[in-house]
């Protein structure tokens, strides 16, 4: 499978450009994470690929050919987790999953016996999706995502609401998935991404900021990480920003990233994270 987004612009009615010219192509096995911020563009994005929206401009193809004609295909290929998840709660959990395996044709029960398995909700079958937790609400959404093993999963911050426990469990389960399909998830957990995905999309304001292997990120940064230990808060110069302050028993010790770090840094090997908020700050302030 091969999903092409193709200079892709999304304006909503309301005159909001929450995507300006997105391009990238992505091809079976990948893991695709999408980082940024609150308001970046995002779920726009899975939106746009799960045919839930249309681009406004550009287009969006599966296989060499439209998304929109590619309606049955997808239909049965497509796992999708919205941020906002419609649940049916007079249902029980088996009830809801065997009515969203049927909407997608898959008739092997197994494949729900499996997606219930990995979510740990083999004991909630019987259980009103009302009664459950907003956890194990989450992994219900989950197992509808994953049932049937579909060949395209669209996650969108699938693990918001679990304990890391359960997050590090879902983010694995996913990764093993990945290996023999597309995974695309959201995210702004930095940890999640470096953990499991071979590829990253940095997207603020609209805009693809990066796009390629997590090590590439951080190779970007080298040299625009530091750190340095004072008793009284510094003023730090306009292009840098704060990564963290830790107290020590020596004083503050603050992180910085930044285009030019001030000479009184230490400079400091670079996480993802780091690599992401320079990627982001660089650009708010350009
Ligand atoms: P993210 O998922 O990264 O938080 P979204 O894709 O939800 O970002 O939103 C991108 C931008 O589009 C935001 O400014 C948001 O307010 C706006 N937006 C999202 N949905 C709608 C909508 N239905 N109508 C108008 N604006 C929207």
């Amino acid at each position: 499978m091969k999903i092409d987004v193709k200079d892709v612009t999304m304006i909503y009615p309301s005159g909001k450009k929450a995507l300006q010219n997105v391009s990238f192509s992505v091809e079976s096995p990948d893991f695709v994470g999408i980082l940024g911020p609150n308001g970046a563009g995002k779920s726009t994005l899975m939106k746009l690929m799960t045919a839930a929206l249309r681009e406004t401009r550009g287009k969006i193809e599966l296989d060499g050919k439209s998304l929109l004609s590619q309606e049955s295909m997808l239909k049965r290929n497509l796992g999708y987790l919205p941020q906002v998840f419609g649940l049916y709660d007079e249902l029980t959990v088996w009830q809801f999953m065997d009515y969203m395996s049927a909407l997608k044709g898959i008739k092997d029960k197994e494949e729900i016996e499996w997606a219930l398995e990995q979510t740990g909700l083999k004991d909630k079958r019987k259980i009103r999706i009302g009664n459950l937790s907003g956890g194990q609400k989450q992994r219900v959404g989950i197992a509808q995502a994953i049932v049937g093993h579909p060949e395209l999963m669209i996650l969108d911050e699938p693990t918001v609401g679990l304990d890391p426990e359960e997050r590090i469990r879902f983010r694995n389960i996913f990764s093993e998935m990945s290996r023999d399909r597309i995974v695309f998830l959201s995210t702004h957990i930095v940890d999640d991404v470096q953990a499991v995905c071979n590829r990253v999309l940095v997207i603020y304001g609209g805009k693809i900021l990066f796009d390629g292997a997590p090590s590439d990120l951080i190779d970007s940064t080298v040299d625009h990480v530091g750190s340095y230990v004072r008793s009284l808060d510094e003023v730090i110069p306009e292009d840098c920003e704060i990564v963290s302050k830790v107290n020590t028993r020596n004083g503050v010790l603050t992180r910085i990233v930044g285009e030019n770090l001030p000479d009184y840094v230490e400079k400091c090997e670079p996480t993802l994270e780091d690599a992401y908020l320079y990627t982001v700050a660089a650009h708010s302030r350009s």
